[in-house]
């Protein structure tokens, strides 16, 4: 049965690779008419996709400016890195710009000025495909496939083997649940077949991340409020996936921000404030008081 979810043919997977390929974009960067098209350079060149291949890539933003429309400029001059393997959390209230600077290091949109450095090269040097192919995104909202569960995992790599695909649902802290539906890895999932949870969804779209491996990871934490022990277990995949990856995540619980090497807070288009969380909390400015509110929420919703 297991090998009933693994692609049959070539053709039928440069189908699904192609049909999740664009479900991806759409889901992350909820695609609008007004998407600028972005060529590659003649010249363009490519780059190690996989931390089997190459080290985790480092990231600088130099003095980024952007704006969807030319009136209403969404960052300002936005500085920061992250060292390869290193974590940054960026925070900061609704519409600040955190996803934004997701879509650029993705070269969804190129910036208006300053430049995006992966791996020592402007993402403008990189053939698109190479550059997309070395970052991992997991996202807020996972679209899944109506098909199996086993085959919405293995796409991340398509051709990879049960042991693999099982070794990530494990990492993932999502192979006890799957062994517990009736058909196990082939429980068909999706609008036609089980619906899963926010979390569950989830963990199947950091199973597919362990299995693509890529050198730069992008979070996206989900906003949806998750029961503790959810929570608990997602944070456990989120570490296990971004261990040894450069990792930037775009986070709405600063209790999932607390070990990042830096913490960015996004307010109005810039960095308003930067630091590691006890940092932050002595500055006792922005962050201290998103830290306090949360806390409260938390501490009723243990009531
Ligand atoms: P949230 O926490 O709600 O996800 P965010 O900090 O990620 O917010 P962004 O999605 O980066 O915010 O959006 C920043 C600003 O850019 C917002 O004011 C938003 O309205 C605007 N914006 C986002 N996408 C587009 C787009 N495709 N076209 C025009 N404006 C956009």
């Amino acid at each position: 049965l297991m090998q009933l979810y693994l692609p049959l043919n070539f053709l039928g997977s440069i189908y699904s690779s192609l049909r999740t390929a664009l479900v991806d974009l759409e889901q992350m960067f909820r695609l609008t008419d007004e998407t600028p098209e972005i060529v590659d350079r003649p010249d363009s060149i490519g780059l190690p996709a996989r931390l089997d291949e190459a080290p985790a890539a480092a990231i600088r933003f130099e003095h980024v400016r952007f704006a969807y429309r030319p009136d209403r400029e969404i960052l300002h001059d936005v500085s920061f890195s992250v060292p390869a393997g290193g974590r940054v959390a960026i925070v900061g209230p609704t519409g600040a710009g955190k996803s934004t600077i997701s879509r650029l290091l993705f070269r969804f949109y190129d910036v208006s000025s300053g430049r995006i450095v992966v791996d020592g090269h402007d993402v403008r040097d990189y053939a698109q495909a190479a550059l997309r192919a070395a970052i991992g995104v997991v996202p807020q909202d996972t679209v899944l496939f109506n098909d199996t569960i086993g085959y919405n995992i293995a796409y991340g790599r398509l051709g990879a083997s049960r042991d693999e695909i099982e070794h990530a649902a494990r990492l993932a802290q999502i192979h006890d649940f799957i062994v517990s539906l009736p058909d196990g890895y082939a429980t068909r999932v999706g609008e036609r077949g089980l619906k899963l949870s926010g979390g569950e969804k989830q963990r199947v779209a950091i199973a597919r991340t362990i299995l693509k491996n890529p050198r730069i990871l992008i979070l996206d934490e989900a906003t949806s409020a998750l029961d503790t022990h959810t929570e608990q277990e997602i944070q456990t995949a989120l570490r296990t996936v971004s261990a040894e990856r450069t990792t930037v995540i775009i986070a709405h619980r600063l209790s999932t921000v607390v070990d990042a090497d830096e913490i960015l807070v996004m307010g109005e288009g810039v960095i308003q404030e930067r630091g590691t969380h006890r940092s932050l909390l002595a500055r006792d400015g922005l962050y201290a008081r998103m830290w306090a509110a949360q806390a409260e929420e938390r501490e009723d919703e243990e009531v």
